[in-house]
C-alpha cells in the first residue's frame, strides 16, 4: 500500500479520535471561576439572574449562557464558550458578551 493511500484510508479515523479527544476534553475541562480576571473582566456570573444589572445595562433577564450564540453544548448544565478557552460555562450563566442565539 502506497503511503499515500494509507494516509487517505487513515485521516477519517484520525480526525474520529482527534474529536472524540476534543470533546472528552470538553466535558473533563473545569468551570470558569468568576474570580478568573477574564471572567471578571466580561461579568461572567454561573447565574445569570446575579448579573450586576447596574454595570451591565445590556444584560435582559431571560439571558443566560444557554441561549447565547457562542455557547456550544446541550442544555446541559455546562458547556464550552470560545471566550473561555479550556474551560466551561454554565448554562445558566451570563457575561456582558451575550449575543442571542438566532
Ligand atoms: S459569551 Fe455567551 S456563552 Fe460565553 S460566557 Fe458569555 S453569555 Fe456565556
Amino acid at each position: 500500500m502506497s503511503s499515500r493511500r494509507h494516509f487517505i484510508q487513515t485521516l477519517p479515523i484520525a480526525c474520529v479520535a482527534v474529536c472524540a479527544g476534543r470533546a472528552a476534553f470538553a466535558a473533563d475541562a473545569p468551570m470558569v471561576d468568576e474570580k478568573d480576571p477574564q471572567a471578571a473582566a466580561l461579568g461572567y456570573v454561573a447565574d445569570a439572574a446575579k448579573a450586576d444589572k447596574a454595570k451591565y445595562a445590556n444584560y435582559a433577564a431571560g439571558q443566560n449562557c444557554g441561549s447565547c450564540q457562542l455557547y456550544q453544548g446541550k442544555a446541559d448544565p455546562k458547556g464550552v464558550c470560545p471566550l473561555f478557552a479550556g474551560k466551561q460555562v454554565a448554562a445558566k450563566g451570563w457575561c456582558s458578551a451575550f449575543a442571542k442565539k438566532a
